[in-house]
C-alpha cells in the first residue's frame, strides 16, 4: 500500500492497512470523524486505492489514479445532496438512480465508488431504509463510503452492515496529553533514569494512558518526519530534540513501543509492571549504540 501522497498519521495506516487485508475494499465503508476534511481525503485515498490497476496500490500516477485524484475518475462518485433539497438531503429518487447505476459494469477501472459525505446530515430514514436494500444485495466491485461525525446518527440496520472506521482527532491530541508525552519524550533524552520514570507515571490512569501514548507516537513521528525534511505538527520543540539525539531507526522503534505499550494496557497488566518495563525498552533503545 502506497501512502506516500498523503499525509495519514501512522494509526489511520495500520487501520486502513488492515481494512483492505486481501486486496479488496469492503462493500460498505463509514467513515467517522469529526474533521471533515480528513475524512474525505480518505475516501479520495480509499477510491483512488480501489481503481488503481499497478501492483503496490494506489500508484499515484496511472491514468485511473490521477483521474481519481482530480476527482474526474467516472467511476468515483461524490454524490451530491439532491438539487431540490432545501436542506441539502439526499432523496429517494437519488437512490433509486444510484441503485440502478451500481449494478452496471463499471465504465473503466474494475470497480466503483460511490462517496456519501456529511452522511449523518444527508441521509434521512426513508433513503437509509432505500440504501438498506442496496446493501443486502451488494452489487459486485461496488464500494459505498459513507463520511460522517457521528455514524451513532445512522440507523442501526445500515451501520451493521458497513465496516465503521473511526479516525480519533489524532492531529490534535489534548494538551494535557500532549504535555505528559513530551516529558516522557524529554526523559528518553535524559541520561537520568529517574525522570523518565517520573515521567511515564502519566500512563496510571488507564483512561488517559491511551491519549498520552498516542501524543507520544504523533511527536515521535513528527521527530522522524524532521529527519526527512518534513515538518512537525504536533509539538515541533520537542520532535526537534529527539530527531537531533536519535536516528530514524530508533524513532521507529521507539514508536512500536508506544503500540506495545498500548496493547498491553488493553490486556490489564499492571501499571506499575508496565512502566517499569517501559522505562527499561525506553532507555535500552535510547542508549545502545
Ligand atoms: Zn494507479
Amino acid at each position: 500500500m502506497n501512502f506516500s501522497d498523503f499525509s495519514f498519521d501512522p494509526v489511520t495506516q495500520d487501520a486502513v492497512k488492515a481494512l483492505v487485508r486481501g486486496g479488496n475494499l469492503p462493500h460498505a465503508l463509514i467513515i467517522e470523524s469529526r474533521d471533515q476534511k480528513a475524512s474525505s481525503e480518505l475516501a479520495r485515498f480509499l477510491s483512488m486505492y480501489a481503481v488503481c490497476e499497478a501492483k503496490e496500490r494506489p500508484c499515484g500516477v496511472c491514468t485511473n489514479c490521477v483521474k481519481a485524484r482530480k476527482a474526474e475518475h467516472p467511476d468515483i462518485s461524490v454524490v451530491p445532496p439532491d438539487k431540490d433539497s432545501r436542506t441539502h438531503k439526499h432523496s429517494i429518487y437519488q437512490m433509486r438512480e444510484i441503485t440502478k447505476d451500481a449494478y452496471i459494469i463499471p465504465n473503466e477501472a474494475r470497480a466503483k465508488v460511490y462517496i456519501f459525505e456529511d452522511a449523518d446530515h444527508r441521509l434521512t430514514t426513508v433513503v437509509q431504509n432505500a440504501f438498506l436494500k442496496l446493501l443486502e444485495e451488494p452489487p459486485r466491485n461496488v464500494c459505498f463510503i459513507l463520511l460522517c461525525k457521528n455514524a451513532q446518527q445512522l440507523l442501526i440496520t445500515i451501520r451493521s452492515r458497513c465496516t465503521v472506521l473511526r479516525l480519533r482527532g489524532s492531529d490534535s491530541p489534548d494538551e494535557q496529553a500532549l504535555e505528559s508525552a513530551a516529558a516522557i519524550a524529554r526523559g528518553m533524552i535524559s541520561p537520568k533514569e529517574y525522570e523518565l520514570m517520573l515521567a511515564l507515571r502519566a500512563l496510571e490512569e488507564k483512561e488517559t494512558a491511551h491519549a498520552v501514548l498516542n501524543a507520544l507516537r504523533l511527536i515521535l513521528r513528527d521527530a522522524a518526519a524532521l529527519l526527512s525534511n518534513g515538518k512537525a505538527v504536533a509539538d515541533s520543540k520537542t520532535a526537534s530534540a529527539l530527531s537531533a539525539r536519535f536516528t530514524k531507526i530508533k524513532l521507529l522503534r521507539l514508536y512500536e513501543l508506544c503500540g506495545e505499550a498500548a496493547i498491553k494496557i488493553d490486556q490489564n497488566v499492571n501499571i506499575s509492571l508496565l512502566t517499569t518495563w517501559l522505562c527499561g525498552e525506553f532507555r535500552r533503545i535510547s542508549w545502545q549504540r
